[in-house]
């Protein structure tokens, strides 16, 4: 069988990397792009000695030329972390949109299949719950999030235009709150900022009162998830994600158990438009994948705190990501 030629954008990043891994043990040769604005180059580091691997330091936004063949895109670089975002957001905006139109149109000139990185936030603060995929959601343009979030519509948008107006073979995922190994222990997300809190012995912050709910999907379950879908032929968005849904308090809870540390709860402002309550419908995944999670969130957060705790301690204590931007950005 010949063997596949597929670009991974943000590859250096949490998500991107495992991707990498995912794609290099299904015999492909891989080429990750990434401008390491959120990622780190740590992540993907084991790959370099690899023939079937090749990484090129490049802004998604903008043109990208790839030479030779190429038989699937997946578009996954852009900020995720609420932090993040919330610093850099025109860049956010503009990867969600100029970089996802250069990649549909690497994908139109390759006449490669592209899967997008789309998220649960494009359901906003969701008033129908569990969220399904017909549902249209409930997301504030102007507010903080919105960078995000509606950079995301345009997004699943732009792919849709791609897809009927030029043909292009493409797929979206929304991915519901995905943890694992490699996240930055301070890129502000709930699980790694708990976490990194347990280990230095500091309380943890728990913004509002705690009674928000997330849904937690390990990253291996997430990444099967995604392969299925790329392989799949269809066209429209699916979620994925792990539908065990958990407020915030208890989720903090669980992680004070597992780690046997005793740390105390201090309570923060919650964030503006940061949804009440978020749960996947996973419905479609199940029927036209044959996916479900299979890693409990007990499992996966075990394996996630080992992890974090066996890094050299002086990354526990690492500050959070300072962004050089200019007036483009
Ligand atoms: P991450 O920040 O770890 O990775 C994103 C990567 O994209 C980083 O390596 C960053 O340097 C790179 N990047 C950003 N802008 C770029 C640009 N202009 N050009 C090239 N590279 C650029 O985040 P993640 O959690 O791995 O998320 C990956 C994707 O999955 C994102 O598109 C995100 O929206 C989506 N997603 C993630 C989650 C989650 O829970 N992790 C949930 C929903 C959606
Ligand atoms: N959160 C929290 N304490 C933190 C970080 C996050 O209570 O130190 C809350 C946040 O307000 C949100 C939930 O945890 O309700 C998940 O936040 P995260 O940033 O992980 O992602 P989101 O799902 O909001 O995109």
């Amino acid at each position: 069988m010949e063997q596949k030629r597929v670009l991974i954008t943000g590859a250096a990043g949490f998500l991107g990397s495992h991707l990498c891994d995912r794609f290099i043990k299904e015999g492909c040769s891989v080429i990750g792009m990434d401008n390491l604005i959120t990622g780190d180059m740590d992540n993907i580091q084991h790959l370099f000695k690899l023939p079937n691997f090749e990484f090129y330091n490049h802004d998604v936004t903008k043109f990208i030329h790839i030479p030779g063949q190429l038989d699937h895109i997946l578009h996954f670089a852009s900020p995720a972390s609420p932090i993040d975002y919330l610093k850099i957001p025109i860049q956010t905006l503009k990867v969600g949109a100029l970089g996802t139109h250069n990649c549909l149109g690497l994908a139109k000139a390759k006449n490669a299949r592209i899967l997008v990185a789309s998220t649960s936030e494009v359901y906003g603060d969701p008033l129908v719950h569990p969220q399904t995929e017909e549902y249209w959601g409930n997301v504030n343009p102007v507010g903080p999030r919105g960078v995000y979030d509606e950079a995301k519509r345009y997004m699943e948008s732009i792919t849709m235009a791609y897809h009927t107006f030029h043909n292009v073979d493409t797929r979206i995922t929304r991915i519901f709150n995905t943890y694992g190994p490699r996240m930055r222990l301070n890129d502000g997300r709930a699980l790694p900022a708990f976490i990194g809190q347990v280990l230095r012995g500091e309380d943890l912050t728990v913004y509002g009162d705690g009674s928000q709910t997330r849904s937690f999907c390990y990253v291996d379950d997430l990444i099967e998830g995604i392969y299925r879908l790329l392989m799949s032929d269809y066209n429209l968005p699916v979620n994925i994600g792990n539908p065990d849904e958990i407020s915030l308090l208890q989720f903090t809870e669980e992680i004070l158990e597992l780690s046997g540390h005793t740390s105390k709860i201090s309570f923060k402002p919650l964030p503006v438009d940061d949804p009440k309550q978020r749960r996947p419908d996973i419905t479609k995944a199940k029927q036209l994948l044959g996916w479900e999670p299979k890693i409990s969130r007990k499992e996966g957060l075990k394996i996630t705190f080992d992890y974090f705790k066996s890094l050299p301690p002086d990354e526990w204590h690492k500050q959070p990501k300072e962004f050089i931007s200019n007036k483009a950005d």
